[in-house]
């Protein structure tokens, strides 16, 4: 066999020697410059750049109001709270997202209770949201899994006919839209997440968008430990005097990383775009090879492609998932896993008593899932290098 056919993992030469990450920050000059201005500043935490990045974000996904937190997953938690979620009611998640989804119920005594998605898209599917309604839920947590829109026509119709919010948490999904209407404005609540991986990125930060002045005010107060003035309300009125109505937290956003935020807002739509050439791509290369399948994608949606994941044929192949995923990493490509179904993580099991066999479609994907990589900064080099790593690694392993 020649060298170049060999797996790396059987110790032939890999794809490429430097590893190349699933997803990556891409930060340049004006992004850098924006932060140092930030800190030359009067302003360290919650400043004038923390309202401009707020309306800016607003503007963007086109609603009245958003609200910037410290992360996605405080984003999802002052979510549950502005619903007035508590102990006894059941909000539905779907079960193939990071924990972070559901876990933002139980913080607030809730709940979540497990939906199957769809078998094609991976998305939280209505009618298995519907099976599990019961007379305490309150609300349903839809994910925009990989960056695609849900179907949030299906999902806002089953809200409204039985009293349910909908919370949209589009941690995936920045830049996507549904028809002409921008993820953040789809839903009652929507929560985004500026981790490096995310599209844009503050460090570590978050959004809730709404349109609704009453939830908006939670939120605002929730982030900020339950008081009802913020620091600068008060120095400009000259009062020391403010009131906690509420049990809060601190979560809330500074002025260097809105900063930062403000200045990738800007480009965020160039990242959309980049990472939808790149998946462009990747459906080309993969058209032809029947061992692997895309994720499907729904007609009428600008897809955010925050993730790009494959599932496997796994009976076109003699190995599995975990054997063809640890020869793609000795090739040098970084590939991952997207999700765990959260329903199977011992806590959950343990706490709620959920199993195998709950959420079938889930549960099927998750053997065949393999996250590529994914990120605009990738030069035609490297995502070449990736098709060519699946290319090879497919062919060993071809049945
Ligand atoms: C990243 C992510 C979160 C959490 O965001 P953080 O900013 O990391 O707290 C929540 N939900 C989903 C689906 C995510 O991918």
């Amino acid at each position: 066999m020649p060298l170049s056919s060999r797996l790396a993992v059987d110790g032939g030469e890999p794809v490429r020697n430097r590893p190349l990450p699933y997803g990556r920050q891409s930060l340049d000059d004006a992004d850098i410059e924006a932060v140092v201005e930030a800190l030359r500043s009067d302003w360290l935490t919650t400043g004038p750049r923390v309202d401009e990045f707020e309306a800016a974000f607003a503007a963007y996904v086109g609603v009245a109001h958003a609200v910037a937190v410290c992360n996605g997953t405080a984003a999802l938690h002052a979510a549950v709270h502005a619903l007035g979620i508590g102990p006894g009611d059941e909000v539905v998640v779907p079960t193939m997202t990071f924990a972070a989804s559901a876990n933002c119920v139980v913080y607030q005594g809730g709940t979540p209770i497990f939906a199957d998605v769809d078998a094609a898209t991976l998305l939280l599917d209505a009618a298995s949201v519907e099976a599990r309604l019961t007379e305490r839920t309150r609300a349903i947590i839809a994910v925009d899994y990989a960056g695609q829109p849900c179907d949030y026509t299906a999902l806002r119709a089953l809200a409204e006919r039985h009293g349910l919010a909908l919370v949209a948490d589009a941690a995936h999904a920045a830049g996507a839209r549904e028809g002409d209407r921008a993820v953040g404005s789809l839903a009652d609540l929507s929560t985004f997440s500026f981790h490096p991986v995310k599209h844009m990125t503050t460090g570590e930060g978050g959004m809730i968008t709404t349109d609704d002045a009453r939830l908006a005010g939670r939120l605002r107060v929730f982030r900020n430990h339950g008081i009802t003035s913020d620091h600068r309300q008060r120095a400009t009125q000259g009062a020391f005097f403010y009131e906690m109505v509420d049990l809060g937290y601190n979560y809330r956003l500074t002025d260097f990383q809105s900063a930062l935020g403000l200045s990738q807002l800007r480009r965020l739509e160039s990242f959309v775009e980049a990472r939808g050439a790149i998946a462009a791509r990747y459906d080309d290369a993969f058209a032809e090879m029947p061992e692997v399948r895309p994720v499907a994608v729904r007609a009428g949606v600008r897809h955010a492609y925050h993730l790009y994941p494959i599932r496997l044929e796994l009976h076109l192949l003699t190995a599995g998932r975990d054997a063809v995923m640890a020869a793609l990493r000795a090739e040098g490509i970084g590939v991952n896993v997207h999700y765990i179904p959260v329903h199977l993580h011992p806590y959950y099991r343990e706490r709620f008593g959920t199993h195998a066999g709950m959420c079938p479609h889930a549960e099927r994907a998750y053997e065949e899932l393999v996250t590529l990589p994914l990120f605009p900064a990738m030069t035609d080099a490297d995502v070449a290098d990736v098709i060519a790593a699946v290319r090879k690694v497919i062919d060993h392993y071809r049945a």
